[in-house]
């Protein structure tokens, strides 16, 4: 969505605008207004979004969560058919990637959308129900560090019954442009907290931003599910640099292998050897150097303020005491009130998708 379109929105009083805060804009989005880069700022954000208009706004690291949740599910049937390695879906950039240069990797990747569809698809279908709004009232805005992103949103078979699921992506540039011009100053704004339903994220869903993030949170759920010990996540591997890295989870009989490839320009190397990629359980594949921290709708993106970046998304999983997506409170709920379990058919409806699908309705119609 252009931004020019989202202010249209925004003065349309027939529409309620409900907004979610991807993590990596979540530590990025203080350098437009002079910040150090990793500085979180979210809270004055979402002070920020009301003040435009926005009525609730949602932490898009609680879709995360869920991804992890129906992941780990996904997996465990898997595993019993000896189907490795499973690839994550969260990122749009990956998905075409595969898509075009790989096709016969698709099937391996995780069915489950990305944590901006999953989001988006609850808000228009749990949240809608919860407060007794029409989902055709709601105005969906994404925002994201991704420009890919706003490709995503339409994409036909990330639809429920045909509709989107998320109306608008608009980057963290850009919404900083629309804050200006409408002289909201974030150091001026006051500290608000996301609202409530689906405004609970755990460490794990918050560093989803950065290269390895997405590896390191389901790793944790993994272990956590299965009585295993935490302490035995190899954490400077996941979060380092390299543009290769190789994780080896051991806890007694059990031997849980991943591959962390951070940007694109190092998949090829790997992706085109089949036989070696057999011998992983997961492979994450960020498109952009650093992760989501390194978007292209992000402000300028210096090694030093990607590392910058990384670092603010790990504090603030530091900072948390919740950090495995299947102990959240509001997941929890989710499942209770309204999905039945991870993988039932409701969520299945909502929240799954079958990417081998996509290039024939993307590309034809
Ligand atoms: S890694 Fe880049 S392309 Fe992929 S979702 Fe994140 S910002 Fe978008």
């Amino acid at each position: 969505m252009r931004p020019d379109l989202f202010k249209q929105v925004l003065s349309d009083k027939n529409k309620i605008i409900i907004a979610q805060i991807a993590p990596a804009v979540q530590v990025s989005i203080g350098e437009l207004f002079g910040y150090e880069p990793g500085t979180p700022l979210y809270k004055k954000l979402i002070f920020a979004l009301k003040k435009l208009g926005v009525k609730y706004v949602f932490d898009t690291s609680f879709g995360a969560d869920i991804c992890v949740v129906e992941e780990s599910k996904e997996f465990e049937s898997r595993i019993k058919q000896g189907e490795f390695p499973i690839i994550n879906s969260c990122c749009p950039g990956t998905v075409s990637f595969l898509e075009h240069a790989y096709p016969d990797l698709v099937g391996n990747m995780a069915t489950v959308k990305s944590p901006m569809e999953v989001t988006g698809a609850l808000i228009k279908s749990y949240f809608a129900e919860k407060m007794n709004i029409l989902p055709d009232n709601i105005f969906s805005i994404a925002i994201m560090p991704c420009v890919i992103k706003k490709a995503e949103a339409l994409r036909p078979e990330l639809r429920v019954k045909g509709k989107l699921m998320v109306d608008g992506v608009i980057t963290t540039k850009e919404i900083s442009e629309i804050l200006k011009e409408n002289n909201i100053e974030l150091s001026k704004c006051e500290d608000m907290d996301f609202d409530s339903l689906m405004g609970t994220a755990s460490g794990a869903g918050k560093i989803f931003g950065s290269s390895g993030g997405v590896g390191e949170a389901a790793l944790r759920n993994y272990a956590y599910i299965n009585n295993l010990p935490l302490e035995k996540i190899d954490k400077k591997n996941l979060r380092g640099e390299e543009g290769i890295r190789e994780i080896t989870y051991s806890s007694g009989k059990i031997e849980f292998k991943m591959l962390v490839i951070n940007s694109l320009r190092n998949a090829s190397i790997l992706l085109n050897d089949k036989e070696k990629l057999k011998k992983y359980h997961f492979v994450e594949i960020m498109a952009c150097l650093g992760g989501c921290v390194g978007g292209a709708g992000q402000p300028q993106s210096t090694k030093e303020n990607l590392e910058k970046r990384r670092k603010g998304l790990y504090q603030i999983d530091e900072g948390l005491k919740l950090k495995v997506p299947s102990q959240n409170p509001e997941i929890q709920k989710l499942y209770e009130n309204y999905l039945g379990s991870p993988m039932s058919r409701k969520a299945k409806q909502l929240l799954h998708t079958g990417f081998e699908e996509t290039c024939v309705d993307c590309y034809q119609n």
